[in-house]
């Protein structure tokens, strides 16, 4: 199989091109915090395992962001266990799945955390302003405000795909690395 894969070291161009919201943000909160809480190192690194990026390309977005706070040996041993697990290296040594919208939408999300997905779990005003952020327009942002409203998070979610790449998606989102597999067919083939 002759899968795209990614590399780390260009995660900050893909991120704003095409990844879908819930890890985009994710990928903005790590590079200005330099930190991850638990639910996205969950969320966040199986998602970039579903990109290709190799154990070792892993552990080294993870340490560069990590070690501007922490010293190597702090990640090491704090931080490096979930990502070795995530690749089945240690632990259950499970191949672990990254995860589908459903489940992120169904995941709990305590204040001052930052994974699940935006649809669901920001606040009107929050989402509003994200979306503000990353270029939609005044009616863009009103058709994904109703859809919201609505509880159709994934819709919600297509939509965005659609006004970000002027192109709809082939189907519904439902799953992150969906997302990033049909944004790459329309922007790298
Ligand atoms: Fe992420 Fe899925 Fe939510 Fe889109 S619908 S932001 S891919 S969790």
């Amino acid at each position: 199989e002759n899968k795209f894969s990614v590399k780390g070291e260009f995660l900050d161009y893909y991120s704003k091109k095409q990844f879908p919201l819930c890890m985009r943000h994710i990928h903005q909160i790590f590079r200005s915090t330099h930190h991850m809480k638990h639910g996205c190192r969950l969320q966040y690194g199986l998602f970039l395992k579903g990109l290709g990026l190799t154990l070792e390309e892993c552990l080294k977005v993870w340490r560069d962001e990590f070690t501007k706070l922490v010293d190597d040996n702090t990640f090491e041993k704090k931080y490096s266990y979930i990502v070795r697990h995530q690749h089945g290296k240690v632990g259950g040594m499970i191949q672990y799945k990254p995860y589908n919208c459903m489940k992120i939408i169904t995941s709990n999300v305590g204040s001052g955390e930052h994974h699940g997905c935006p649809f669901k779990h920001f606040d009107a005003t929050q989402l509003r302003q994200k979306l503000l952020e990353y270029g939609l327009s005044g009616t863009g942002i009103e058709e994904i405000m109703n859809l919201v409203k609505d509880t159709h998070y994934q819709i919600a979610c297509t939509k965005y795909f659609e006004l970000v790449h002027h192109k709809p998606s082939k189907s519904v989102i439902n799953h992150p690395n969906q997302y990033f597999d049909e944004s790459n067919e329309i922007l790298n083939s």
